[in-house]
């Protein structure tokens, strides 16, 4: 086999269609299977339209909701609205990977699901995977695509994973009498809520929080009703919404430290490379241009002469130009609203300033690619 690619979120997937559609033979081993539901805000940065339309795989066939307008609010519930001046997309996280995976079925990925990746030797110029069924697998190259937090962090010692992070996130899908075109995010003591439109009608419901508030409250609708709801958009969106899950999707440990985008020769992409604060509504737009960035230069690795040096040094060049001062900025937002007086007084300065507004959402977003 040519090429493995670990993990099947949007970095891992859509690289290995556009690998595939260069002809290359491509695994990918995912743990999970499809469709399933993943804690993430599901507004797609419309960024990333020209790529995905290229590979084969416009979301326009699932009819996602289409966002234009941005809304931002205080702990006390004062606003800021704005204009998205790129705009994005709704649709779920089930929906969406579904999709891709689907594609890159029908462009010859090979996909082994419910497998995890448990173990990745680099020997003789080649990788060795292991794998949960006991399987092995080799491969000239291997993409590291599992996302923010894995077992793999662990086994490549990679610094980040023995340090705590205070972080942990909870989502819901629900119906709600809201605009359809757009997304608001609701700031509260210790976090921040974003919610928005996705595809058949519905709304997804995600906020980022510290453990430290959850323990403090003893559990979920506990904290809910005595934090987030004294926000009055929230405590709007308590009361009237209808709620479509039993339980939500919880996830803790969720990291923006500074990460390495090459690891023992694995070309990492997405959050395994680094996590920009869902604040700014970017990640997977940087998931799918990391993927396509890591695909170029592996495509380029077989086509002119199977140099590994180059491949590692054109994909950290590449990587560090669009994405470190964008994870820069993302770092330096995630700071200002976590607290509640600075984010109360950031909100009350910043709906003077639009043009101000503007430059952040630039800043922690890419192009059109
Ligand atoms: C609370 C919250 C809200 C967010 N909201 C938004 C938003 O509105 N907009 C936005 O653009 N971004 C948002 N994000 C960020 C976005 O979800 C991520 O940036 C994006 O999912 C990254 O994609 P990925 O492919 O790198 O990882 P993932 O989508 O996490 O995929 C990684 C995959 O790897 C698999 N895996 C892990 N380990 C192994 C292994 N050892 N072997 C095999 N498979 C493995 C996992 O099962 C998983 O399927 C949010 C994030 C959080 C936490």
């Amino acid at each position: 086999m040519q090429i493995a690619v670990i993990g099947g979120g949007l970095a891992g997937l859509t690289s290995a269609i556009a690998m595939a559609n260069q002809g290359l033979s491509v695994t990918l081993i995912e743990k999970k299977s499809y469709p399933l539901h993943k804690v993430c805000g599901e507004y797609v940065s419309n960024e990333v339209l020209p790529y995905l339309r290229s590979i084969g795989a416009d979301p326009a066939l699932l009819q996602p909701a289409s966002i234009s307008r941005f809304r931002l609010t205080s702990p006390k519930g004062v606003v800021l609205e704005s204009p998205l001046d790129l705009g994005g997309f709704g649709v779920s996280r089930y929906t969406f990977d579904q999709f891709l995976y689907q594609v890159a079925l029908s462009k010859g990925v090979q996909v082994r699901l419910q497998t995890a990746v448990q173990d990745v030797q680099f020997a003789g110029n080649q990788f060795l995977l292991k794998l949960s069924d006991g399987d092995t697998l080799t491969a000239e190259v291997a993409l590291g695509a599992f996302g923010k937090r894995s077992t793999l962090d662990r086994q490549l010692n990679r610094s980040f994973f023995s340090k705590r992070s205070p972080y942990l996130g909870v989502k819901y899908h629900l119906r709600l009498d809201m605009p359809t075109d757009l997304i608001a995010l609701h700031n509260f003591q210790d976090g921040y809520a974003g919610i928005s439109a996705i595809e058949d009608g519905r709304y997804c419901f995600c906020y980022l929080t510290t453990r430290e508030n959850l323990r403090r409250h003893g559990a979920i609708p506990a904290m809910e009703r005595a934090i987030l709801q004294q926000n009055p958009h929230l405590r709007r969106i308590f009361s009237e919404a209808e709620f479509l899950y039993e339980q939500p999707e919880v996830i803790n440990e969720i990291s923006f430290a500074t990460k390495t985008c090459v690891e023992n020769h694995l070309l990492l992409c997405g959050d395994a490379a680094g996590m920009i604060t869902p604040l700014c509504g970017n990640g997977m737009a940087m998931a799918i241009h990391a993927g396509k960035l890591a695909a170029e230069q592996v495509v380029h690795y077989f086509q002119s002469g199977r140099n590994r040096q180059a491949l590692e040094a054109g994909y950290t060049l590449a990587w560090k130009k669009q994405f470190e001062q964008r994870l820069r900025v993302g770092r330096a937002v995630q700071r200002l609203f976590g607290h509640p007086l600075l984010s109360e007084a950031a909100v009350g300065t910043l709906r003077h300033l639009p043009a101000a507004v503007r430059l952040i959402m630039r800043q922690t977003h890419g192009q059109p690619f």
